[in-house]
């Protein structure tokens, strides 16, 4: 399949960005970070992307290359056209990183453990803040953002139920995912901060029709 580029943004770490996305057009995301991302039907934002119907109705909990991502109405909203993550598996299990989040793992004693650096390297705000930041102005308030779909979040599962995030991330300079929209999205995404590695770069968004 050849696609004609239509626009491309570059994004830093720890940061929002919302666009829209019509039927049939694609956007490829290149990063090594974890993105946090999120779609609604543009034409009826209370309709968004479900994690657990994306699992429930595909009956597995890693989605790659040909799965879908699902709405809570049991709609296909986006179709995984490529995913270069091959030494990963995306998280679908949990939501989003926040300042909260974070202080309450360090009131637990976890935060340096879990993050490899000390309390004073803890961020200011998460993806939480950064999509609630970018929604606001759609009238979607942080109660209403779905979990969200965290791409090149490596995530385990133990036979035990236990949930266990590696350091695996896209190989250098950056893998990508290439989703296609099912139907007209609103998209938000944050780049997370991602302090378990540190000093990676942000990510990238080319918006694709085909050609
Ligand atoms: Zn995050």
């Amino acid at each position: 399949m050849q696609y004609e580029p239509l626009w491309n943004k570059s994004l830093p770490r720890n940061v929002g960005f919302t666009f829209e996305l019509k039927q049939g057009q694609l956007v490829r995301i290149t990063s090594q970070t974890i993105i946090d991302f999120v779609c609604f039907n543009q034409h009826n934002l209370r309709e968004r992307f479900d994690q657990a119907r994306t699992k429930a109705n595909q009956r597995k909990v890693f989605i790659t290359t040909g799965d879908s991502l699902i709405s809570k109405l049991n709609n296909t909203m986006v179709t995984i056209v490529e995913d270069t993550f091959k030494d990963g598996h995306h998280d679908l299990q949990e939501g989003m990183c926040s300042r909260k989040r974070h202080e309450l793992a360090a009131a637990r004693g976890m935060w340096e453990i879990t993050y490899g650096r000390p309390l004073t390297e803890m961020p200011t705000h998460g993806c939480t803040e950064n999509l609630s930041n970018v929604l606001a102005p759609f009238g979607v308030p942080l109660e209403d953002i779905p979990s969200p779909f965290n791409i090149f979040q490596d995530m385990i599962i133990r036979p035990d139920g236990e949930l266990v995030h590696s350091h695996v991330r896209p190989a250098a300079p950056g893998g990508f995912i290439l989703l296609r929209a099912e139907m007209d999205l609103l998209v938000a995404i944050s780049v997370c901060p991602d302090s378990s590695i540190g000093g990676t770069t942000g990510a990238s968004l080319e918006v694709l029709q085909a050609a």
